[in-house]
């Protein structure tokens, strides 16, 4: 059966809205020296989380600091992250 057009609709959405990242690992703390212990870097020298399906919830960061990670919309309207594609 096919997929009612909202969830179409909102499944495009979401694909747009996460492709407006620029994958700069800002939020995942790569400007701190001290980021996620599951942030990767590509060939293109842009970064990924190596566990997005399930990144929210509790990480490290490489030197063992405990964090949350979290929807980037929650961070809103208050994003501190200068140049992040999200950031008004
Ligand atoms: S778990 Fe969260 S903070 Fe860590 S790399 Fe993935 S998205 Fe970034
Ligand atoms: S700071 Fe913004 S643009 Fe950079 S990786 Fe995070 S969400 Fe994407």
């Amino acid at each position: 059966m096919d997929k009612p057009e909202y969830l179409k609709k909102q499944e495009k959405e979401q694909k747009e809205y996460e492709a407006r990242c620029k994958r700069c690992g800002a939020c995942c703390g790569m400007k701190d020296n001290d980021p996620c212990l599951n942030l990767r870097k590509d060939g293109g020298g842009k970064y990924y989380c190596d566990v997005y399906e399930n990144r929210i919830g509790m990480h490290k960061t490489v030197s063992g600091k405990e964090f949350a990670c979290v929807p980037i919309r929650d961070l809103y309207p208050n994003l501190p992250f200068k140049g992040c594609a999200y950031y008004k």
